[in-house]
């Protein structure tokens, strides 16, 4: 059994580095996609409140028996739930069959409508409760964690950002680990780009005889990020998992790093306009 390395959060827990996301997998699918993922040996599941499948992935985890300590579930609050975040807690608990998660985010910070603040201080007494264990942000940028750091004495474990190959977040990068946040990178194969075609990915995945997603995976962990690549097919979850049997040189780390696009390589929505 593959042993995926954990990082540790500034709380003093562990995250696996590998796990699986679950964005855009069908409701009705959800609980079988889940099964083949803890099948193929995730243990760490990414679903939201906003992706509708929680009850799937907690249909999943019942049925698989594995126990919940070798689990690691992170679900995230729904937008327009900012100011209602303990009933929003108990129902993403409720559908996935679960007394607590292991980390909650803050899944965009909104800040049109301006209630993170208020969110981040819920969810501050959520871990002080025991129904979540860490606590974090998704889609912050600098400004927004500025503000949690000036009203709380919370520093979020992890933000969740868009990050891949064509998008490679560096400013952002550094401030979280001048801050002790680590990364977690969402979209971590191209999301809305889909793989990347960069021949310089396709040169280094061939020197390894591995895939392109493979490398790309691979190179997210040598980053230090948490990575959670999402397929609905069994032999990708596999493909994707397997990726603990070589190593990227500095040199082909350095040939990744030209591919970045800087914000032109941004696919998904910016979280000031979300
Ligand atoms: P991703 O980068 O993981 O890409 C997924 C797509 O890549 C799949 O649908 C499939 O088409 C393709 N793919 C997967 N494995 C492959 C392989 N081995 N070979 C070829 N193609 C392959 O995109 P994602 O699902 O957007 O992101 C991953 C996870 O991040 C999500 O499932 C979700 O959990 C999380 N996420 C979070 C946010 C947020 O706002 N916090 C936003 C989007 C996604």
């Amino acid at each position: 059994m593959t042993t995926v390395p954990a990082l540790t959060m500034n709380d003093g827990l562990t995250i696996p580095q590998l796990g699986f996301g679950v964005f855009r997998v069908d409701p009705e699918q959800t609980e079988s996609v889940v099964a083949d993922a803890l099948e193929v040996g995730y243990r760490h599941i990414d679903t939201a409140a906003l992706y509708y499948n929680e009850g799937g992935v907690g249909a999943a985890l019942k049925a698989s028996g594995i126990p919940r300590d070798e689990l690691f579930i992170t679900t995230k609050l729904g937008n327009d739930r900012h100011e209602d975040v303990a009933a929003a807690l108990q129902e993403s608990l409720d559908a996935l069959g679960l007394d607590y998660v292991d980390l909650y985010l803050i899944h965009w910070p909104v800040p049109k409508q301006d209630k993170y603040l208020t969110a981040w201080e819920s969810l501050i007494a959520a871990r002080e409760e025991g129904l979540i264990r860490s606590a974090g942000v998704s889609n912050f940028l600098p400004e927004h964690l500025d503000r949690l750091a000036e009203f709380t004495d919370l520093v979020p474990a992890v933000n969740q950002i868009e990050l891949h190959v064509e998008f490679q977040q560096r400013e952002l990068r550094a401030y979280h680990a001048a801050h002790g946040i680590l990364t977690e990178a969402w979209g971590p194969l191209g999301h809305g780009l889909g793989l990347s075609s960069d021949p310089r990915i396709a040169a280094i995945a061939q020197a390894h005889g591995v895939t392109v997603a493979q490398a790309i995976v691979r190179w997210h962990l040598q980053l230090g990020n948490i990575v959670i690549p999402k397929s609905n097919h069994r032999e990708r979850m596999a493909e994707n998992f397997d990726v603990f049997g070589f190593e990227l040189s500095a040199a082909e780390l350095a040939s990744i790093a030209e591919i970045d696009k800087g914000a032109a390589g941004r696919t998904g929505r910016d979280p000031r306009e979300v």
